[in-house]
């Protein structure tokens, strides 16, 4: 099994899960590089699976489908034209043609039903943890994205995270401001502006690459704690607090 990004748009990436016959496709903002992709290479549609309601996320479901009638899973709590299959916390989306199966994760905050995809050692996690960063509060409140993040923190530290869009080293930019001595944070860096050079995509990352350098998983941090106590004008003595301290600070970056 391969896991290959497509991009689109800016900085999307459609990551596409295939066996050299079938594949599926995680949140297809567009259609069209899905069916390039398909096409160069042979590949049958499988199956489509989305994270929440987003235009860049679900844009390209309705021509997909026109393609090959496929189940589309998605989140039961939002409304999502297209879904044939809703899903939440404690379903199990199977991909027989692929020999794959995923566990559903309900991780609300970025939008209010937003779902993650676990399964073969990989994460796939939309807009709610983002390489060195999380996803905008657009509908959720920051106590739930807090709890979002902790359940995917907990998952195996070689669990391959997959992100929906290219925003390493901007997150690592803001990350440097909330924790500059974090040597793997500034060694992470490095990596990724290389591998951006080369044009090369630098997700996937780890749930332990994240745990050592994103900030929003780091709210139990003294260093975390410290810079965003600073940033609200005085002490912090909860993680959620904490964390809502720095995604405000983020904000206004
Ligand atoms: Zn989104
Ligand atoms: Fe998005």
């Amino acid at each position: 099994m391969k896991i290959i990004p497509v991009l689109a748009f800016e900085d999307n990436y459609i990551w596409l899960i295939g066996d050299g016959r079938y594949a599926a496709v995680v949140d297809p903002g567009d259609a069209e590089p899905v069916l390039d992709y398909l096409g160069h290479h042979g590949l049958r549609l499988a199956a489509i699976l989305i994270t929440h309601h987003h235009g860049d996320h679900t844009g390209g479901i309705e021509a997909l489908l026109r393609h090959a009638a496929v189940p589309v899973y998605g989140p039961r709590k939002e409304t999502i034209p297209g879904i044939t299959d809703p899903v939440g916390t404690g379903d199990t989306v199977r991909l027989p043609e692929l020999g794959v199966e995923f566990a559903v994760l309900d991780v609300p905050g970025h939008t209010a039903g937003h779902v993650a995809y676990y399964g073969a050692n990989s994460l796939f996690c939309g807009d709610t943890l983002f390489t060195c960063g999380c996803g905008k509060l657009f509908e959720g409140t920051p106590e739930q994205m807090h709890a979002s993040l902790q359940k995917l923190a907990a998952l195996p530290d070689d669990t391959q995270v997959y992100c929906a869009h290219e925003y390493t080293l901007e997150n690592i930019r803001f990350a440097k401001k909330v924790e500059p001595a974090n040597r793997q944070l500034l060694e992470r860096e490095a990596r990724d502006r290389q591998t951006r050079e080369q044009g090369r995509p630098t997700l996937p990352s780890t749930i332990s690459l994240e745990k050592a350098t994103n900030p929003f998983l780091r709210c139990e941090h003294p260093a975390v704690i410290e810079a965003a106590s600073h940033f609200s004008g005085g002490p912090l003595d909860e993680a959620v607090k904490v964390f809502t301290a720095v995604r405000e600070w983020r904000n206004r970056l």
